[in-house]
């Protein structure tokens, strides 16, 4: 019998990477079915529940029976709370057929970069970056182009960017507060790379995952905000990590009237629109008082400030973060600089789950990153098992 054939997958993924994060995920998994306690810091999700009211919404959507297509870019009481709020809170001038519901972040960020790149466009993004964007922008045949951010602000931030430059350039990937490390970029910092933008002519895609969870000093600063940039910025937003959604899969998207349709389309082709019940509880979400997010970065404060203090006990090197859900410390001489070989011994000597900071560019190399947004008692437990491997290694 003639042997069977089968067609190869699609080409372009012989250089998309698939997510270390979700590997680390998966080997924590493996442990634990074996039975084994490990200190979980790899994760990137909300310590806290969905809070009542967007549950009781999506209950009571169910009960009206809005179980029905609704249109693909989202459900008109949605869309105008979404406005109203981005106009109110972020500053940006959208116009009124701007947002479109998606299913979270990731896949506003994908149908953006999708909405923009022709294979061989290029992509400046500052580096560390959030591992999945150099995946979705190799996806579609584009190139990254990491700008490093410690040499950006040491040798200015335009000067740094146009150097990166060239004709192919096509666009910025600007992700302000930062994963992973928890860094936010000034008001200032934001105008200038918003006018190195403008003045060059690219497109932004700006990722605000993380806008509600800054911890002190200066708020969210949202680039659509300032002159002439909504006509030039894709701004992406999500109900994950604000309103602790992670498995909601919902956020919206702000697009200028010259991509929209391709975006539209994008979406339509992709999802055909966000679940409906969950559409009606996005929106119990846009709804809640202020009291909860102020509720919730008091937990969020108070788990950084535990775990900062317990890794620089252990001898990690670490600044405080303002804002998101990690830590970035350095990692201890005695393991080494390979994050990748730190990573792993720590996980292998003491069951404490970390990812290591080469997932997040060279840049991230010498480093490990740690989700602070963990049960209390992780941190302790945490904090314990470091410090005995802390005190192995100077015996
Ligand atoms: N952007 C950044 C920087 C993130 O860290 C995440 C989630 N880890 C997202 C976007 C997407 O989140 P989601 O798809 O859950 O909305």
């Amino acid at each position: 019998m003639a042997e069977l054939s089968f067609p190869r997958p699609a080409r372009r993924f012989g250089s998309v990477g698939f997510s270390e994060i979700v590997k680390v995920r998966n080997r924590v998994l493996d442990l634990l079915a074996a039975g084994q306690k490990v200190w979980r810091f790899e994760g990137g999700e909300p310590y806290m529940p969905t809070p009542q009211p967007i549950v009781e919404a999506m209950t009571e959507a169910l009960a009206r029976n809005e179980t029905r297509y609704a249109p693909s870019s989202g459900v008109p009481e949605l869309r105008s709370a979404i406005l109203e709020k981005v106009r109110a809170k972020n500053g940006i001038p959208a116009d009124d057929d701007s947002p479109i519901v998606v299913n979270g972040g990731m896949h506003g960020l994908f149908c953006a970069f999708s909405t923009l790149l022709d294979p061989g466009d290029e992509v400046l993004m500052f580096s560390p970056y959030w591992t999945p964007i150099v995946d979705v922008v190799t996806y579609h045949g584009a190139v990254p182009v990491l700008v490093p951010t410690t040499e950006a602000r040491r040798e200015g931030l335009t000067k740094t960017l146009a150097r990166r430059k060239t004709g192919k350039t096509k666009l910025l990937y600007w992700n302000s507060p930062t994963n992973p490390t928890g860094d936010v970029f000034s008001r200032a910092e934001c105008e200038e790379v918003c006018a190195f933008v403008r003045d060059a002519g690219l497109a932004l895609i700006s990722d605000e995952a993380y806008e509600d969870l800054i911890y002190e000093g200066d708020g969210h600063v949202s680039p659509a905000s300032f002159p002439g940039m909504f006509e030039r910025t894709i701004s992406v937003f999500t109900f994950s990590k604000t309103y602790s959604m992670t498995g909601w899969r919902a956020g919206y998207v702000l697009v200028p009237k010259r991509w929209r349709l391709p975006m539209q389309t994008i979406v339509l082709y992709s999802i055909n629109g966000v679940s409906t019940p969950t559409q009606w509880a996005a929106l119990a979400a846009l709804k809640l008082s202020d009291g909860f997010l102020r509720e919730a970065r008091e937990g969020y404060r108070r788990r950084r400030d535990a775990l900062v203090a317990g890794l620089s006990a252990a001898g990690f090197g670490i600044e405080t973060p303002r804002a998101a859900l990690y830590l970035f410390p350095r990692v201890p001489a005695s393991l080494g600089r390979d994050s990748a070989a730190a990573a792993r011994q720590l996980l292998d000597s003491v069951r404490v789950a970390t990812v290591p900071g080469v997932v997040f560019g060279p840049e991230g190399e010498g480093h490990l990153r740690f989700s602070f947004s963990v049960p209390e008692e992780t941190i302790a437990g945490g904090r314990e098992a470091l410090q005995s491997l802390a005190a192995a290694a100077v015996k």
